[in-house]
């Protein structure tokens, strides 16, 4: 199936509206903006959120090329300013966190993403967004199912899916992934052909070991075979009872939270 079909196989799966607001998360890279490219082309009701993390020149390109796509596409962008909005960049915030008693052994990736899923979600409820839709494809969702497999709670991999599982809250904004069938060197391929503004440059701040030898297993694996493992994966979870989760509102920040406090205040303390 070529990617247009999947994708919209793929929507049509989330019962996504026309009618609803969906805040696409723009990093400037390959998947996000192949992402906003097919909804923009079905018709969907969407606007461009991206967060400039301010690292040096390479969140300069990463802002310019979102910006470019916002302006092709006709779309709304919203821009949130790390140094304004939280006084740093976020290798200075992550360096600060890594160095507190306790949060040594952070990885790089996990400090950062939960910080971009705190404010994508407070930002997308304020601006009254429906869904947030991430770039997120199949070798990303192959590779973390692995390694919760692995190394982490097979727990962990409840927030794998085309849209977010087990949580229902007023204030958290679900999250799709309409590149959640696609191969990462199909999405590549695609937005060289269409000559969409991307950065192919990876994040100077470097993902972490274990994911780059679970990444050199699974690049060598063919398309089809990742996609098995995630059916087979998504039957398996279907025979798995998990507690729906009971949402609390962090004590510090407002925002919804598994325990008393959430994962950025924890983070921040
Ligand atoms: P990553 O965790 O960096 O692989 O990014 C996963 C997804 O999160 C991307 O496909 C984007 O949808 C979103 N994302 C990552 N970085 C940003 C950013 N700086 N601003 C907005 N969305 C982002
Ligand atoms: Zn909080």
């Amino acid at each position: 199936m070529d990617i247009e079909n999947q994708v919209k196989k793929t929507l049509s799966k989330i019962k996504l509206s026309k009618r609803e607001k969906i805040f696409i998360a723009l990093s400037g890279g390959k998947d996000s903006t192949v992402t906003a490219y097919f909804l923009k082309k079905f018709g969907y009701n969407i606007e461009g959120f991206h967060i400039d993390l301010k690292i040096g020149s390479y969140s300069e390109r990463c802002r310019n090329a979102v910006e470019e796509l916002c302006r092709r596409l006709k779309i709304t962008l919203h821009v949130y300013d790390m140094k304004k909005e939280m006084g740093s960049g976020m290798c200075y915030l992550r360096t600060a966190i890594q160095s507190k008693p306790g949060k040594k052994r952070l990885k790089n990736c996990a400090v950062c993403g939960v910080i971009k899923k705190w404010i994508l979600n407070k930002k997308a409820r304020e601006l009254k967004a429906d869904k947030i839709a991430t770039g997120h494809n199949l070798d990303d969702e192959v590779q973390t199912f692995l390694m919760n497999i692995l190394k982490g709670s097979p727990e962990l991999s409840r927030n794998i899916g085309v849209l977010t599982k087990n949580v229902s809250d007023k204030k958290f904004i679900p999250r799709i992934k309409p590149l959640f069938y696609v191969a990462e060197k199909d999405i590549k391929k695609f937005s060289k052909q269409k000559k969409l503004p991307v950065v192919y440059e990876k994040c100077p701040c470097a993902p972490d070991s274990y994911r780059i030898q679970v990444r050199k297993f699974t690049e060598k694996l063919s398309s089809e075979v990742k996609i098995n493992a995630i059916k087979n994966f998504e039957k398996l979870f279907k025979k798995i009872k998990i507690k729906k989760t009971k949402i609390n509102y962090c004590e510090r920040c407002g925002e919804p939270a598994r325990n008393k406090i959430c994962k950025k205040c924890r983070l921040m303390e």
